[in-house]
């Protein structure tokens, strides 16, 4: 009933008194948890009234909440997932308020309109593309308002790429307070499904990566590394339910090797206070295993002598370790008895025996690493709990324990503006001189799939993301979305994202060694292998040998290949196969001749059309994979690393 009552008041709010003063929603939060913090203190949501007009929340429909922070939390997410559309409405209101001096809405006459009318009818659908001419001169340092009013803080650089590099994203400053928002609501949800968790810690292992300058002066640095860096997180209030292990000096330590070192040492010591483990993606978190597999003995060394490894250089993180580690010599033997031979089977409780669940995203590429996870852990559960991107935080899981397969994210609707290109693979490419209506988030139908559009407070407006989605569902009056794909991805190991005229980009690179051998490629396809480690790409080249007086090209000449098609690849692949080691030696397989034939018999066979049959340009699919492989005449690597520094080449 107080939920209807406050209901009502805020339909009766007129717009002016939707959004309290500033100097009153300070006020109003003296608290110093970090949802009344965050959620008081930078936004003036409607449903801050409400909150403030219940005396005591004690249920929600979610299920009981843990603390009372965690109820308002709760009550928070009813009420905005109640009020959908009227939330996207002022979102969208305010977006257009706050960006109305900018020269992107002036360029399209909006003339201050703040309505969806005007905003649908005036403003284009958009890809990275269209934007990179303002983004580069924001990157070249012109200060004037050119996508949002409000001054661009830094750079998000996306695992997305364009032309080889990684997008860049311009931000502002509030946005980390609505991003910070958006985490605050994820623990109060996880409370409801797992207990206790203010009994323990999380062991989570979180980095930085390095950061360049664009030529204007802006930083540019990945999300999670500006958040990580920021206050909100440094400063995080003390939360009984969310104690990390990892202490901030380890998280922030640019070295990665001296990072994951010392958050795995941590993690170790505390190791029966553990009651999740994380990274943000599965792939992160495999990582972690592989580290310890490599450096276990190190680590029980310094736990045995209570001294620490001098690898880790980085003052502060000794510091810290100076309160942490001492010498426990029982520890250093089990971990010593577990973590020796080849069988790592269960590691992951074996180690950390009271562990609950796996904190790691599972859903969209990485659902990849689900098999190997679950062999580390035993199968334990995976709590997949947000979905995001570095332009605009999306929503979370408001059933996070659930299995894997059944994950379906829920939008937050005060994150952004959203709208959704109805998703028809076969339907033709979009025409910018009739883009389809868009939809808006509070009228899609469940079933149907669609194209993520966002227009955010940093000044994106209709901005093509690239995630297509279907909708699995609603909660109160907000969709909830099963994740489908990244739309022309071909292959990932990491956050790498290759698409296929990248590949096409690299075989074509790679193949110009071929010439003088006259030799071509003639078919290919490729394949993420995922059960070596780490990871790594294979490609299936069948060659066509034209004239046989000359001598076929060398094993060496094909390794070469390998290392060309891995210079073709964009920054991301680079960035991971060099810096962070996480994707392997890129494999080329030459097949026999009259492979892909074959391949095409085989299609065909299950109901292929033999017009339209074209190779796959990916495979995935057991009976062809071992088709491939059962056709392979010789075997090569990429022999070296391929160039990655931080900085951008163009
Ligand atoms: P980035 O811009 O590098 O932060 O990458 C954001 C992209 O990662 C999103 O647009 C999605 O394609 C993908 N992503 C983020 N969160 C999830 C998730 N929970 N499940 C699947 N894919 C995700």
């Amino acid at each position: 009933m107080e939920v209807n009552v406050s209901r009502a008041r805020y339909i009766n709010h007129p717009p002016s008194q939707w959004s309290a003063p500033h100097h009153q929603s300070q006020s109003a939060s003296s608290s110093s948890d970090s949802f009344d913090q965050y959620h008081l203190h930078h936004f003036h949501f409607f449903a801050a009234d409400l909150i403030m007009a219940v005396d005591s929340v004690t249920s929600s429909p979610l299920g009981p909440p843990a603390t009372e922070k965690d109820a308002k939390a709760l009550q928070f997410i009813e009420e905005t997932t109640k009020n959908t559309d009227a939330v996207q409405e002022r979102v969208l209101g305010e977006i257009l308020r706050q960006n109305a001096e900018a020269e992107y809405l002036k360029r399209f006459c909006m003339n201050g309109a703040t309505d969806r009318e005007s905003f649908k009818s005036k403003i284009p659908v958009v890809t990275y593309e269209d934007l990179q001419p303002e983004i580069q001169r924001i990157a070249n340092g012109d200060r004037s308002p050119i996508l949002s009013s409000r001054p661009i803080s830094e750079f998000l650089t996306s695992s997305g790429t364009s032309a080889g590099e990684r997008k860049l994203m311009p931000t502002i400053h509030e946005e980390l307070d609505r991003r910070t928002l958006l985490y605050s609501l994820l623990q109060p949800v996880m409370n409801l499904y797992v207990p206790d968790l203010d009994k323990g810690k999380g062991l989570y292992f979180l980095f930085i990566k390095s950061e360049t300058k664009t030529p204007g002066g802006l930083v540019a640095r990945p999300v999670l590394t500006s958040y990580y860096k920021s206050e909100h997180f440094k400063t995080r209030p003390h939360d009984p339910y969310n104690v990390y292990t990892s202490p901030n000096e380890a998280i922030l330590c640019s070295d990665s090797f001296q990072s994951m070192y010392s958050q795995m040492l941590c993690g170790l010591i505390m190791r029966k206070e553990v009651l999740r483990v994380g990274a943000v993606f599965a792939s992160g978190l495999l990582r972690a295993i592989r580290f310890l597999q490599i450096n276990w003995q190190q680590l029980a060394h310094d736990i045995e002598t209570g001294t620490l490894n001098p690898k880790i250089t980085d003052a502060s993180i000794r510091e810290k370790m100076v309160e942490i580690l001492k010498p426990d010599a029982e520890l250093a033997e089990f971990i010593r008895k577990e973590c020796e031979g080849e069988n790592l089977e269960g590691i992951i409780p074996r180690i950390w025996p009271n562990t609950k669940y796996l904190d790691v995203i599972v859903t969209g590429a990485m659902a990849q690493y689900i098999q190997t996870l679950d062999y580390y852990s035993n199968s334990l559960p995976k709590a997949c709990t947000m979905y995001a991107s570095s332009e605009c935080y999306f929503g979370l899981n408001l059933k996070p324990m659930c299995d894997p397969s059944e994950v379906s994210y829920t939008i937050m609707p005060m994150m952004g503006y959203f709208e959704f290109i109805p998703h028809d693979p076969s339907a033709p490419p979009l025409s910018k001189k009739s883009p389809p209506r868009l939809v808006d988030l509070a009228d899609l139908e469940v079933g149907k799939e669609y194209e993520l559009v966002i227009s955010t407070y940093a000044g994106l407006c209709r901005y093509r993301v690239g995630d297509i989605l279907r909708v699995t569902g609603f909660y109160n009056a907000a969709p909830q979305f099963r994740f489908i794909r990244r739309k022309n991805v071909l292959l990932s190991i990491d956050a790498d994202k290759t698409d296929e005229a990248e590949l096409q980009k690299g075989i074509d690179n790679a193949a110009e060694l071929l010439r003088e051998f006259n030799t071509s490629v003639v078919e290919y396809t490729s394949y993420a292998d995922t059960k070596t480690f780490p990871g790594h790409y294979v490609i299936y080249w069948e060659l066509m040998v034209k004239d046989p007086s000359i001598s076929a090209p060398r094993h060496e000449v094909l390794d070469q290949c390998c290392l060309v098609m891995e210079e073709s690849l964009n920054s991301v692949y680079r960035q991971y196969r060099v810096s962070d080691k996480t994707i392997g030696p890129l494999e080329i397989r030459v097949v026999k001749s009259g492979t892909f034939e074959e391949l095409m018999d085989y299609a065909i066979s299950r109901g292929a059309s033999i017009n339209q049959y074209k190779a796959p340009r990916c495979v995935n699919f057991s009976p062809i994979m071992e088709l491939l492989d059962s056709r392979v005449e010789s075997v090569h690597f990429s022999p070296a690393l391929p160039h990655w520094t931080p900085e951008r080449r163009h």
